[in-house]
């Protein structure tokens, strides 16, 4: 009997590619302070941003909030700026963070009153490395025209590149209500749904547009579509991915609290992301009371690592555990391993260049334990129930020593600790 097609090897087959799509090719603009700029877009990694909850009017906690941000990763923090006394502090903040030495230039959210704050604190305009503009909620008609022209005057003056931001909760009234009569005269008009996902493009763009006829240069606009339903972000992005070249934020705004955020961000940003489209990404996360705002940071570089696009910190394989682990020694292991090895990055960025890269494993007992581990850069099996009470560590694919006892952590943890050292001390 012959063997089935699909069991046997074909010489003339392609390997089934893995991988991203090609980024999407954009311009490229720079976010730039002190002397220091970040790129967004064009060849430039996917970048990371946050935004702080501080009232930026207490410029002790905001600057405070910014460095810890900064600190977890953030390569741009966001900043509101909503009222007089929060422009007037806008660049003591900037100072703080200088002499802090906290290397991330601040951008500004404008909404309502912006052209006013920007035109009355040009030092506010000036500390500030880019201005957040949202085109829908800037009044209406001619007022609206002014008002945007008003902060692109600013932007072309000081020189600082702008997003223009579109939000589905703040959608330029008048361009959905021409949109929809459009629709109305179509010969099959689209649904409701489908002309508010267009129109958040249009205005998206032709704002760019007006910005551009105005003065500011095109390589100084960054563009955004936020919506707060996943499957509307991925259809957003996908059309403005294919109207423009302008780089794009890719955040879904609104996303929730605990899991429930971090797989609504994953799932709409995961796809978008791999089909080439995002330049720059914001996991917006509602903290819970007391919570770590830093934590949208780690979910937006856990994002960008798992689908191979960057990497900012060693990746811990740990098995789920199950019926043959019937301690929680792994479980603890794995968990103390990952704090471990994340708050060690920011020393290791410097100290040991390509640590990020760094694979380890802990697994919970002999079934994928040794196997998984071999795979990984350092890797260790704990015995799961029944088994000897020893613990293989297995290094580059080799089984080093084996680790027994109660200090199997801390061990395991100077293994690490010397394997790091070993492998990307700067020659
Ligand atoms: S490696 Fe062992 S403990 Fe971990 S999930 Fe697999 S069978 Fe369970």
């Amino acid at each position: 009997m012959n063997p089935s097609p699909s069991t046997t090897a074909n010489a003339e087959a392609e390997p089934f590619p893995a991988g991203p799509a090609a980024r999407r090719p954009t311009r490229q603009v720079r976010i730039s302070w002190e002397g220091k700029s970040v790129a967004v877009g064009g060849d430039a990694p996917v970048m990371v941003q946050s935004m702080t909850n501080t009232d930026t009017a207490d410029a002790i906690a905001t600057a405070i909030q910014v460095k810890e941000l900064a600190l977890a990763g953030s390569e741009v923090v966001r900043i509101t700026v909503n009222t007089a006394e929060a422009a007037r502090e806008v660049p003591a903040i900037r100072e703080q963070l200088d002499r802090m030495g906290v290397d991330v230039p601040l951008v500004g959210d404008f909404h309502y009153n912006g052209h006013k704050l920007l035109t009355q604190y040009p030092e506010c305009a000036q500390a500030l490395s880019k201005y957040r503009i949202n085109p829908g909620n800037m009044g209406a008609g001619k007022k609206r025209d002014d008002n945007f022209a008003q902060m692109i005057e600013v932007a072309c003056r000081h020189e600082k590149p702008v997003r223009i931001g579109v939000n589905w909760g703040s959608l330029d009234q008048d361009l959905l209500a021409r949109m929809m009569d459009e629709n109305g005269r179509r010969a099959r008009p689209w649904d409701a749904q489908s002309v508010m996902r267009d129109a958040l493009v249009v205005s998206a763009i032709d704002n760019a547009r007006r910005a551009e006829e105005l003065g500011l240069l095109g390589d100084r606009i960054i563009l955004s579509c936020k919506v707060s339903n996943a499957q509307d972000l991925i259809a957003v992005y996908r059309d403005i991915s294919r109207r423009c070249d302008y780089p794009l934020h890719l955040g879904l705004t609104e996303a929730g609290m605990g899991s429930k955020g971090i797989v609504a961000s994953t799932a709409a940003m995961g796809i978008l992301l791999q089909e080439g489209i995002g330049d720059t990404i914001r996991v917006s996360l509602t903290p819970e009371p007391n919570g770590d705002r830093a934590r949208e940071v780690v979910v937006a570089q856990e994002i960008l690592q798992s689908l191979g696009l960057r990497a900012f910190a060693p990746v811990v394989v740990a098995c789920p555990g199950c019926g043959r682990t019937s301690s929680t020694v792994f479980q603890e292991l794995a968990a103390d391993i990952q704090s471990y090895l994340r708050a060690q990055m920011p020393v290791w960025r410097l100290k040991y260049p390509g640590a990020e890269n760094l694979h380890v494993a802990v697994m919970g007992c002999v079934v994928n334990g040794p196997g998984e581990s071999k795979f990984a850069d350092i890797g260790i099996s704990l015995p799961g129930t029944g088994e000897q009470p020893v613990a293989p560590v297995f290094i580059d694919g080799q089984r080093s020593v084996t680790l027994k006892g109660e200090h199997i952590a801390r061990e395991f943890q100077a293994l690490v600790e010397s394997y790091v050292e070993n492998r990307y001390s700067k020659r």
